[in-house]
């Protein structure tokens, strides 16, 4: 799956070609736009966490902010992440 966004610059549509990992929560995106020949590197980043891993990694630290569509359903990782809120 590519990931597409619209070019700054002329409005088509521009794909990542490659991306590369910076750290466990980010990576950098290499966007290539066809249609006027602008390349251009972007950024994604995991901001926080919806609901808390079932495999947490000791090295990564995310604050879990439960959305409120979550706490309706009750599942093994909607538990979790209630648990260590309260
Ligand atoms: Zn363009």
């Amino acid at each position: 799956m590519t990931m597409r966004i619209d070019c700054p610059c002329c409005g088509g549509d521009i794909d990542a070609r490659h991306t590369e990992s910076m750290s466990h929560t980010m990576r950098r995106m290499y966007f290539v736009c066809d249609d006027c020949g602008y390349r251009t590197p972007a950024g994604f980043e995991i901001l926080f966490s919806l609901s808390a891993s079932a495999k947490p990694r000791a090295d990564v630290v995310l604050e879990v902010r439960p959305s409120p569509m979550l706490r309706g359903g009750v599942n093994a990782r909607t538990t979790v992440a209630l648990a260590r809120t309260v």
